[in-house]
């Protein structure tokens, strides 16, 4: 059997591709990842970037409040089992994708728990390959795998993911635990100085570390953060080791400077946010579809979510290296639903 919509990737773009694709009646198939310990690792996992973080306060439609009773009623018992209390008001990452997740199996979406391996886009139908060997047809892809946060790959950074490690201030900047404190970011480039810019608003101090003597960013970013009286950066640093405790999560960092490995400083912090770059997750394309000079899937007739084969729509952080936010991740999911319906519609494959 050839599938009308295959939808690959389980983040806020997937989902909602899935949504919109199950009540258009196109019974799309997802693949929402594999649980394995190669995509632990890499930080790819099923339900994306969002099951990393914890309170979401920016997602339109959550306000702080007990989202015990809604969560019991409406996510599957079997899942729900397997989601971690909290005591905190409103709702997480991992919880707004299980419910995404549960609207879109609710209207019919079909879900399979691997990763797409390969997949052959010279000919239409297009072939898919599964990672655990299940091959078949599909009429039109919507790829929406997303982006993977770059760390620096030390132990500790590891260690205290959701303990004070973020790569996403705009995620987590405001929370608690990182107000009126000291922070670290460790990059040199706009995103380095936006996350430092932004995490200055709530912070005591924002560290920045970079490795070398200037940095990379634009000068009107640079100029702003370098402005800012809270920030302070440690020229020619790098971090040799995030320090803290099970209890406190980051308590501060260990840094070194690249001119003489004997000088180390320990700096006191409550965070520390990765803004060393992000990757985009398709080695599974294996190169089949035009990306931009750093990798993003192109979408070739923008706003719609056209990639530059015909049949394969992208959605969300795989083709933004500008936004990268849930909220406009779902709305391309949306679009990429929409262009498929559309699409296949005009082929006579509705
Ligand atoms: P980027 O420009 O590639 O900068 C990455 C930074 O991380 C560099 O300063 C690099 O140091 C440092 N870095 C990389 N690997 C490292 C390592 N292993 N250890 C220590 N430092 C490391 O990435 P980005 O800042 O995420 O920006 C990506 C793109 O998005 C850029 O084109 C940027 O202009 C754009 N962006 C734009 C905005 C905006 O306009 N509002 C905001 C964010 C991002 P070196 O400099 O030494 O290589």
């Amino acid at each position: 059997m050839t599938e009308r919509v295959t939808i690959i990737g389980s983040g806020p773009a997937g989902w909602t591709a899935a949504i919109y694709a199950a009540r258009a009646n196109l019974e799309p198939i997802v693949y929402e990842g594999a649980f394995n310990e190669d995509n632990r690792q890499k930080g790819t996992l099923p339900l994306g970037q969002l099951a990393l973080t914890t309170e979401v306060e920016n997602f339109p439609g959550f306000p702080a409040g007990d989202m015990t009773a809604y969560l019991d009623s409406s996510i599957d018992d079997k899942k729900r089992r397997y989601m971690a209390p909290h005591e905190k008001q409103g709702v997480s990452g991992p919880e707004l994708m299980e419910l995404m997740r549960q609207q879109a199996t609710n209207f019919g979406a079909r879900v399979v728990t691997d990763d797409i391996a390969e997949i052959d886009l010279s000919n239409r139908p297009f072939r898919v390959k599964s990672l655990g060997g299940e091959e078949f047809e599909s009429h039109a892809v919507i790829i929406a795998t997303g982006a993977r946060a770059n760390y620096l790959g030390l132990e500790s950074e590891d260690r205290f993911k959701n303990m004070g490690v973020s790569a996403c201030a705009v995620c987590d900047g405001a929370l608690p635990r990182f107000r009126d404190q000291p922070l670290v970011v460790v990059g040199g480039g706009d995103s380095a100085m936006e996350e430092a810019t932004f995490l200055a608003k709530y912070a005591s101090t924002v560290y920045i570390v970079h490795r070398r003597d200037e940095f990379r960013a634009s000068k009107i970013m640079a100029d702003r953060a370098l402005a800012n009286e809270r920030i302070e950066v440690k020229w020619n640093s790098v971090i040799d080791e995030v320090l803290g405790n099970d209890e406190n999560g980051v308590t501060g960092v260990r840094i070194r400077n690249v001119n003489d490995d004997s000088q180390t400083e320990e700096l006191s912090a409550a965070g520390y946010f990765a803004a060393i770059g992000h990757t985009p997750n398709t080695d599974f394309l294996s190169g089949q579809l035009q990306t931009n000079d750093k990798g993003y899937l192109t979408w070739t007739d923008p706003p719609r979510s056209n990639t530059s084969v015909e049949g394969v729509f992208a959605a969300g952080d795989v083709a933004d290296d500008r936004y990268k936010q849930a909220i406009t991740a779902a709305g391309s999911g949306c679009a990429a639903a929409l262009d498929a319906e559309r699409w296949l519609a005009d082929q006579g494959l509705e």
